[in-house]
């Protein structure tokens, strides 16, 4: 039988990859959708999550797809409700409260997810393959891309807790921390803060390896034109590349994968294993780095952003 799961917060993402995945994947029923303004055509709908908590005891999970600042409300609910919860990135607006989640989901008996889709591109695994064992030198990040063309009007990003350049910027640290064989840990971080704003449009990173070797990330939200995602980790073993957001894997020049884009596919797949053991996934370190780099911030004002 598969699991019946609501959708909260019918906004881009919930759209544009959750729908489709949870229907794509047959260990799952698109059973309701939570939204304050939207409905789907043919799906159950409710206007908060108290609602259809209370009125469908049927729903076994959750998929959170609101901005960070209100997740945890949600979670705390849906898991006091006995429900498995999936989180979309980041997991929340702080560390700790994710933290104090995943107690709870264990003390409740059901599953947490925190998602990192950019880890279920195709060319993240081969690469976290590729460098095990490996001796990392040095490692670059590019991530740049246009606020205008991803986040029209979402004042949510731009408010605290909204992380601002940082709500893309995860998803590369998500590829950082899961490729390479060992931590890093940020040693100076520079944000760029519009006048008019209260996140950053622009952050320059560095971080130290495990082993001491220099680490870099560049996020900008001002590229119009093509747009970077793009890691690149260079070993004594030879170089390593990944763009497109880690779609496109390249080692020493040769292209190994250029696939179609399942990342959410992935996380369905990897939810439902979950929901059969009721177990949780949580791995913070992206978060974490994100939160030293606001612990070491040379902040600098910057001209204002309008939309
Ligand atoms: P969005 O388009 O602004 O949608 C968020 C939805 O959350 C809203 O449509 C709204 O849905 C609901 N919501 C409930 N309370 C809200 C509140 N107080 N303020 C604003 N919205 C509220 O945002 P999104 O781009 O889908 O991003 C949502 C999450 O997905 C973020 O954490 C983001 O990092 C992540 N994400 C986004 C993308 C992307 O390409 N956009 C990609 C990957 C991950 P209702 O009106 O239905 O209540």
């Amino acid at each position: 039988m598969p699991t019946k799961i609501a959708i909260v917060g019918l906004g881009k993402i919930a759209r544009d990859q959750h729908v489709p995945s949870i229907r794509n994947n047959p260990d799952f029923e698109l059973a309701a959708t939570v939204s304050r303004n939207a409905s789907l055509d043919g799906v159950d709908h409710y206007a908060t999550l108290s609602q259809m908590l209370a009125a469908r005891p049927d729903i076994g999970a959750v998929a959170l797809c609101t901005p960070p600042q209100i997740r945890r409300r949600y979670a705390v609910e849906a898991i006091e409700a006995g429900r498995h919860v999936l989180l979309e990135k980041p997991p929340g607006a702080t560390v700790a409260e994710v933290v104090s989640l995943k107690a709870l989901a264990e003390r409740h008996g059901v599953a947490l997810f925190a998602t990192w889709h950019s880890r279920y591109a195709q060319g993240v695994e081969p690469a976290r393959q590729w460098l095990a064992g490996k001796t990392i030198e040095s490692a670059q990040i590019v991530w740049r891309e246009d606020v205008r063309r991803w986040h029209p009007g979402q004042d949510w990003i731009w408010s605290p807790g909204g992380m601002g350049v940082f709500d893309p910027g995860i998803n590369a640290l998500s590829i950082l921390t899961h490729i390479l064989p060992a931590p890093v840990h940020v040693t100076a971080a520079t944000l760029e803060i519009p006048s008019n704003r209260q996140t950053p449009i622009a952050a320059r990173i560095d971080f130290l390896s495990a082993t001491s070797h220099p680490i870099t990330a560049d996020f900008d939200w001002r590229q119009e034109g093509p747009q970077t995602w793009d890691i690149t980790v260079h070993t004594t073993a030879g170089t390593l590349h990944l763009s497109s957001g880690g779609a496109v894997l390249t080692i020493e020049g040769t292209q190994h994968l250029a696939a179609p884009d399942t990342e959410y596919d992935g996380i369905y797949a990897h939810f439902a294993r979950l929901l059969a053991t009721s177990e949780s996934a949580v791995d913070l370190s992206p978060p974490h780095l994100v939160a030293d780099a606001f612990m070491l911030a040379d902040i600098r004002q910057v001209e204002p952003f309008h939309d």
